[in-house]
């Protein structure tokens, strides 16, 4: 990937950010855009599909920028697209997790275990659903915190 073509692409997202105000910002989402950028970039070398994805979103937040005084439900709609379709390649193909995603799990995990173990067990809810539920945070934010050193979090 051409270094004038990711700087170009960076100038634009910080004029939009510079430009729209906070609540559109978090709407299109413009510091994940960047690590999408970033990510892009440093596996385009290998990956021809995140070429065609780097194209994509190229194209997508030139289009944003063009239409940024009257944005309609139909452009954030397609941004948000583009995001989520590249964002579900980075984390199949090349193995990246969103941020907290690991305590996502296990906050659904840990209580359903404690669950079990109170209620098949050892007969004590009360006692085992929350320890299963801290049990699950603890586990969680240390993945995410691996994942976060590993360089995996998207
Ligand atoms: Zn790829």
């Amino acid at each position: 990937m051409e270094v004038q073509r990711i700087s170009t692409l960076k100038a634009i997202l910080q004029e939009i950010r510079n430009t729209v105000d906070e609540q559109l910002n978090l709407q299109l989402e413009l510091n994940k855009c960047e690590r999408i950028i970033q990510r892009l970039n440093s596996f385009s070398v290998a990956c021809e599909e995140c070429n065609q994805h780097f194209t994509l979103l190229e194209d997508d937040i030139l289009q944003l920028k063009d239409k940024l005084g009257d944005l309609e439900d139909s452009d954030l709609k397609h941004h948000k697209q583009t995001l989520e379709t590249i964002s579900s390649h980075l984390q199949g193909k090349h193995k990246l997790v969103s941020s907290g995603h690991y305590l996502s799990i296990s906050m659904c995990f840990g209580p359903s275990i404690g669950l079990l173990f109170g209620m098949l067990i050892f007969d004590n809810i009360g006692f085992w659903l929350p320890i299963g539920m801290g049990i699950g945070i603890i586990i969680g934010a240390y993945l995410d915190a691996d994942a976060g050193k590993k360089g995996l979090v998207l």
